[in-house]
């Protein structure tokens, strides 16, 4: 259930209402609008008697939720969420462009690509320290050194970083070293992970399952929203289809999907959802046409040498095209085009 405060509610008639919902053993979610407060109530296995809260002073309404998910929906927040970092936002008017390596394989290969993602004018960095490989035997990552290079990225070049943890103790790390937190495809569903990064004051990029409904997916961020984190990304990567001509298929309908039912901030990511250099481009060119907030994308200072994910990554200079053309598509869009 939702509970609507009135624009004309006091604070402390909020603060009642919060209490009413912590006396009841539940969780409250208190969110300011720009016109008023909701507040969202998790925690309860079955429907809540409404008479508890609709007598209580400043309240508009009750909405019962149909669907599965509440805090991530357009009824908890009807404002479009911007995520922050220091001063760079995901999901406000700039287009927020997150690139760099699969991996991070060496600091001399982290540092080069920084370089050329600095220059673009790109607010974030990618690369994995731990990488979730399909086979055991593939690189996994330089772990905690692959850590320290990002901070010293992070140092350098103002960049802020994103990068996967892959388990609790993983997030732990992150929080240390990172930015943003990122949850990759096949971690959508590892709900212990999803509580624990939850618990976080880092954001949250998360990634769609390779198999993800829309709801599965939304209730993946519901984990998120439910343990109190708020500042959650997601990022559409692509899903297995019976489709041979790419890796994945980057189901680019995702973005105005997600958009009619929440508030979060979506972005593309067209190198897991193509798999394929050639095809990188003029799908993130795509992505940003149909309104994503961002885009993830690998790139490598030299793609053939590239310890994961080499078909996809761009070279630098692909980068750079790939960049400046993206912000001409962003910049020509009114703003009324993409909501
Ligand atoms: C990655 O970003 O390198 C990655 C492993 O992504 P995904 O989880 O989408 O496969
Ligand atoms: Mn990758």
């Amino acid at each position: 259930m939702l509970i609507v405060m009135k624009s004309s509610a006091t604070e402390a008639q909020t603060a009642a209402v919060v209490r009413a919902v912590e006396e009841l053993g539940f969780k409250p979610h208190a969110m300011p609008g720009a016109l008023r407060t909701a507040i969202g109530i998790t925690g309860n296995q079955s429907p809540i008697d409404p008479s508890r809260f609709e007598t209580l002073p400043g309240v508009a309404e009750l909405i019962r939720v149909s669907k599965p998910y509440k805090l991530v929906t357009l009824d908890f927040r009807s404002q479009k969420t911007v995520v922050r970092v220091g001063d760079a936002t995901i999901g406000g008017d700039e287009l927020a462009i997150i690139a760099g390596p699969c991996a991070i394989e060496s600091r001399s290969q982290a540092l080069a690509i920084a370089e050329t993602v600095r220059k673009s004018g790109a607010r974030f960095f990618r690369g994995g320290a731990f990488k979730p490989r399909t086979s055991p035997y593939a690189f996994q990552g330089l772990g905690e050194e692959g850590l320290r290079i990002l901070a010293e990225i992070r140092e350098t070049y103002g960049l802020k970083i994103v990068t996967e943890a892959l388990d609790e103790t993983g997030v732990d790390l992150v929080e240390r070293y990172g930015d943003i937190i990122q949850i990759g495809a096949r971690s959508m569903q590892n709900f212990t992970l999803l509580r624990r990064a939850g618990k976080s004051s880092l954001p949250v990029l998360l990634k769609r399952g390779l198999a993800a409904t829309l709801d599965e997916w939304l209730l993946a961020a519901e984990y998120l929203m439910s343990e109190g984190n708020y500042q959650v990304i997601l990022c559409e990567r692509g899903i297995r289809t019976f489709a041979q001509h790419a890796r994945n298929t980057l189901d680019l309908a995702a973005i105005p999907a997600v958009r009619r039912v929440s508030h979060l901030p979506v972005i593309v990511d067209p190198s897991h959802g193509t798999g394929k250099n050639y095809m990188v481009t003029p799908l993130a060119r795509a992505g940003v046409a149909v309104g994503a907030d961002g885009l993830i994308v690998e790139v490598h200072d030299q793609p053939a040498q590239a310890l994961s994910d080499g078909a996809q990554a761009l070279n630098l200079d692909q980068y750079e095209s790939l960049v400046s053309e993206v912000r001409s598509i962003h910049d020509a869009l009114a703003p009324a085009a993409v909501t």
